[in-house]
């Protein structure tokens, strides 16, 4: 196993994308979200980089993915929000819920957003 292979352990497996009214669909990560590319094979991306970054509110990791097909890069975009204090004069329960979610976006390799993919 290669230091890169380990990349994919922090790439979450499945990602849940929200359809209005019709609940949740199940996305694969293990594809290139580059425009005009339709790779759904792992083997054909390569995971190269990482970084990880954090402020009070969320935690940040981008993942660099090479995609051989289209030989293009691209990044995906972890962030965990952190979980947001609680005002002490509130009773509104449902705040409790915001505790920690996952959001996940797609950027190009320029870092420019080419999609908010869903959450894990
Ligand atoms: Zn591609």
């Amino acid at each position: 196993m290669t230091e890169n292979d380990d990349l994919w352990h922090e790439v979450p497996g499945t990602a849940y994308v929200s359809l209005a009214r019709r609940g949740m669909e199940r996305l694969s990560l293990d594809q290139c979200f580059l425009k005009n590319c339709d790779n759904e094979d792992i083997n054909l991306l390569e995971p190269f980089k990482k970084e990880e970054f954090e402020d009070e509110k969320k935690s940040t990791k981008l993942i660099y993915i090479k995609c051989h097909k289209c030989t293009g890069t691209f990044i995906l975009k972890l962030e965990t929000l952190k979980a947001v204090a609680k005002p002490t004069d509130s009773t509104d329960q449902s705040t409790d819920q915001i505790l920690s979610m996952g959001l996940i976006f797609a950027l190009d390799e320029k870092g420019n957003n080419i999609g908010h993919i869903g959450f894990f």
